[in-house]
């Protein structure tokens, strides 16, 4: 990415070995076709691996397990690990990079002591965010919590709740005073999945796949304790909590999409014919898609560099985030769109695919549906173009509706 990466040769070398000695040459085909239980216990032993090298929370303090990496080491250390082909760590991505950070920054002594060693343990958590009436506009969320002595007593569905029904806890976020405005009565709550009451319903996604749920809280019983931050306050505690570090994962993106977009799709190429009979890589128009394929992949990483880079020197990303999502969710889905147009009939057959994948099942069609969660989580394209337009452009702000039935 830049100079100050490049002191670290020593870290890729390390990690790069570390990739070849783990990563099994043929864990697609391993997990090609598995259920969600054999999903799962790839899941953990992939998760184990990564606790074991020192990898799986590199960023924290060493007193809670971590390597105390500086950002330019977790650059090299993503960097290498999409190289090596590494699998996702789907099951600890809200552990590690949500809830843990609202807990360091805003819990108390006991409260890391209690969770922060059940995380680096490789406990499964969930977010409880989105509800039926609140997405992009999180702060009219409904849920209630009603204070009751030493309690807090939970009404309300969340839904799109990643993993909740292998989760252990769940960081939720609750109205506590309806009476103020929409940000300020909001807190964020430490929820243990088994309480009495939390029903957990799985929903099957487009390509058949049920990685989030809908979840159904009826008088929920949540101990005062767990809490996080001051009561109302959680709207700005889980704000603050978004790490600088989710950005630096964001590096290995481009190098995944080099890999098994770009590259996969060139290797295919190679092998397709057309109608004719003529191989397709010899094909003008075909040429002419790959060539340009090849320029927008070159600008994700580009892009990247310097969101990561001004992370590194300023200490922020700012709205060029928003750019970069963008950017990289649209471009996931044209090289997959035109994966499956290439590959023409054949792209339609039903294949058993790798479970929770996003793009690097290396089945176009699979991955060209799967690209569109890129487009709607963490935030949508329409929604990052707002950000883009006010904050990067400077155009007027959004007009605001009133609230009120719809
Ligand atoms: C794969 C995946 C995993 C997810 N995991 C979780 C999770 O673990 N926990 C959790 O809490 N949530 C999760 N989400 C939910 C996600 O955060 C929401 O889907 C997202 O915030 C959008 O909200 P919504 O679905 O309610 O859409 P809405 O907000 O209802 O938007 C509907 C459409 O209207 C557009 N729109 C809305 N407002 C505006 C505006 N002001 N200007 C222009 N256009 C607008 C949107 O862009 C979108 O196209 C997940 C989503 C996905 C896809």
């Amino acid at each position: 990415v830049i100079d100050e990466v490049a002191a670290f040769d020593g870290l890729r070398d390390e990690v790069r070995a570390w990739c070849a000695r783990t990563i099994p040459t043929d864990w697609r085909e391993q997990q090609a076709g598995a259920n969600h239980g054999e999903f799962l216990s790839f899941q953990r032993w992939w998760r184990d691996q990564l606790i074991e090298a020192g990898y799986f929370v590199p960023h924290w303090p060493k007193k809670w397990g971590g390597r105390e990496m500086s950002l330019p080491e977790q650059v090299v250390l993503y960097e290498e690990m999409a190289r090596g082909d590494a699998p996702r760590n789907a099951i600890s991505q809200v552990a590690v990079y949500n809830a843990a950070p609202a807990v360091m920054h805003a819990g108390t002594a006991q409260q890391q002591e209690r969770y922060l060693p059940a995380i680096v343990g490789g406990e499964i958590w969930c977010q409880g965010f989105s509800e039926p009436n609140a997405g992009s506009d999180l702060a009219s969320l409904q849920t209630r919590a009603i204070r009751d002595g030493d309690h807090y007593i939970v009404n309300g569905q969340k839904i799109w709740t990643s993993m909740a029904r292998d989760a252990t806890r769940c960081i939720l976020l609750a109205r506590t005073n309806p009476d103020v405005s929409r940000h300020r009565g909001i807190s964020l709550f430490v929820m243990d999945m088994d309480t009495a009451g939390i029903e957990v319903r799985p929903i099957q996604n487009a390509v058949g796949e049920s990685e989030f749920c809908e979840t159904f809280m009826t008088d929920v019983v949540i101990p005062a304790d767990n809490l996080i931050g001051a009561e109302n306050d959680g709207w700005a505690v889980s704000q603050q909590s978004l790490g600088s570090e989710r950005a630096v994962v964001l590096i290995g993106l481009a190098e995944l999409l080099r890999r098994n977009g770009r590259g996969f799709l060139l290797e295919s190429v190679r092998q397709w014919t057309m109608p004719d009979g003529s191989p397709a890589i010899d094909d003008p128009a075909v040429r002419e898609q790959l060539g340009g394929l090849y320029g927008e992949v070159e600008i994700l990483r580009l892009l990247l560099g310097r969101m990561v880079t001004n992370l590194i020197r300023h200490g922020g990303t700012g709205p060029e985030s928003s750019v970069v999502k963008i950017y990289y969710s649209e471009l996931l889905q044209r090289l997959m769109r035109i994966g499956t147009e290439m590959q023409g009939l054949p792209a339609q057959l039903h294949r058993p695919t790798v479970a929770s994948s996003g793009w690097e099942s290396r089945d176009f069609l699979h991955d060209f549906i799967n690209a569109y969660a890129w487009t709607i989580g963490g935030g949508t394209n329409e929604i990052m173009r707002n950000i883009v337009a006010e904050k990067v452009l400077g155009l007027p702000k959004e007009v605001q509706v009133p609230a009120g039935p719809r």
